[in-house]
């Protein structure tokens, strides 16, 4: 496949990674409510670690897509003057996850820092498009996760609906695929898959997803320490204040103090 290179802003102009690489963006695979997600920051951000920045951007899902009925599908837009708040107490720049364009729209008025597109959005076109429309004349940066099979022209053409509507400042997360014959980890890391984005984008930083990969936050640091030996410029963990009662992903997901440690050991 050939194809140009896209007319992106540098992510060192971003305003959102200071420290140096790995890029960190990290915390809880939901919000659940505004002290669970105080709790989260006030363990990531540099207070917590004798003033050393170890987390750039605080992720949290507010709109969580479930694959079967019947589970938590987040607290949506009731959420983000929580993630404000957090943003104004820590000094953590936010990011959450859109699913269509009235999310786009709602985060804008938020002022949130970054958004992503999740594994389940990618894949669908539609949806792509309608974020990619509300996205129009904004800044905001923006990164694609890959679908949750292993196609890669889907997310090529998710990256390439985000460009056609002036989206300058995108990046990829790679979460792994989804596998019949992956027997560890949820996710197959398909790092082939990844080094073949990578030689595609060269232009765009790519984050790696521990958690989603993992499945089990035990396999995190393992996968942790293979993407950034892959050439990852980044890594997006999940961490909850209290794992074992997280609403979604609970196996996968690390205490702060554990991302701590993982962190200070990766640098
Ligand atoms: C998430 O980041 O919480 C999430 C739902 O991830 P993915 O889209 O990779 O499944
Ligand atoms: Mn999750």
């Amino acid at each position: 496949m050939m194809r140009e290179r896209l007319e992106v802003i540098p992510v060192g102009q971003w305003g959102l990674f200071p420290t140096g690489k790995p890029w960190v963006i990290a915390g809880p695979c939901s919000a659940e409510s505004e002290d669970q997600l105080l709790a989260a920051a006030r363990g990531l951000c540099p207070s917590a670690t004798g003033g050393v920045p170890a987390v750039d951007v605080l992720r949290v899902g507010l709109w969580k897509q479930r694959t079967h009925p019947g589970g938590f599908e987040g607290v949506g837009a009731e959420g983000l003057p929580w993630l404000r708040r957090v943003r104004r107490e820590t000094g953590l720049k936010i990011c959450t996850e859109v699913v269509c364009g009235a999310h786009v729209r709602a985060c804008l008025e938020a002022e949130v820092d970054l958004i992503w597109i999740g594994a389940r959005t990618t894949p669908s076109p539609y949806l792509v498009q309608e974020i990619a429309d509300a996205l129009r004349g904004s800044d905001i940066p923006v990164l694609v996760k890959n679908p949750i099979g292993s196609d890669l022209e889907l997310w090529s053409g998710a990256l390439e609906r985000l460009a056609s509507r002036g989206v300058r400042k995108l990046g990829l997360v790679h979460r792994g695929v989804a596998s019949l014959s992956e027997r560890r980890y949820r996710n197959d890391p398909a790092w082939d898959l990844a080094a073949r984005m990578r030689v595609l984008y060269p232009e765009l930083p790519f984050f790696f997803d521990p958690s989603h990969v993992a499945g089990r936050a035990e396999y995190v640091p393992e996968l942790s320490r293979r993407a950034l030996c892959e050439g990852f410029d980044g890594l997006m963990i999940e961490a909850h204040p209290q794992p074992s009662e997280a609403r979604s992903d609970a196996a996968q997901q690390l205490t702060p103090a554990a991302l701590m440690t993982l962190l200070a050991s990766l640098k």
